[in-house]
């Protein structure tokens, strides 16, 4: 039997109802390019990391958050609740980044949300805390994200909003096979 090549994707992009508000975010081309055209060449692995390590669904919303340590003022980025921020994800997804590597050695490519504190790759908003409360400074990956680039960094990765033509679905594709 031939070997398929295996390709992750955000769980919510392929319509599975697993996103903070308990909604999915289906991209019709991703979902039947897969489902058509590349069956036989590529194993589609969903995923969604906030359920992983537990949140649930619905759920909090969390987000990235650069924060600095009270002993030496060494920068952190760190995954906080938004309306609690002592609720910390950081250590959760890191790990989960690690035991998805681990259950999945071989992975070529990934599909992931953009804008997502833990998917978002390049288009996370990043905030930091002021003395008028959380603003905004940059863009930045999803922690999950960011953790699994470190340890794969060969890993090739789109987001969805980079697919939005048949066309830069079957060029992204074609070079993950
Ligand atoms: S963007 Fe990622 S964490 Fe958020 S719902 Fe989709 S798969 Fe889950």
């Amino acid at each position: 039997m031939k070997h398929k090549v295996t390709l992750a994707v955000s769980a919510c992009l392929l319509g599975q109802r697993v996103r903070y508000d308990g909604r999915q975010k289906r991209h019709s081309l991703i979902v039947k390019l897969f489902e058509n055209q590349f069956f036989d060449q590529i194993e589609v692995v969903p995923f969604c990391p906030e359920v992983a390590i537990g949140l649930g669904v619905p759920r909090p919303k969390i987000q990235v958050v650069k924060s600095y340590t009270e002993k030496n003022k060494n920068e952190q980025i760190r995954v906080l609740g938004v309306e609690n921020h002592r609720l910390d994800y950081t250590d959760s997804l890191k790990s989960y980044a690690e035991n998805f590597l681990m259950q999945f050695p071989d992975i070529k490519g990934i599909i992931v949300k953009s804008k997502s504190p833990s998917c978002g790759f390049q288009s996370t908003p990043l905030f930091t805390k002021q003395a008028e409360g959380y603003q905004q400074i940059d863009l930045t990956s999803g922690l999950f994200v960011q953790s699994l680039l470190r340890l794969k960094p060969d890993l090739l990765i789109s987001e969805e909003s980079q697919l939005d033509t048949e066309s830069a679905c079957l060029t992204f594709v074609n070079r993950v096979l």
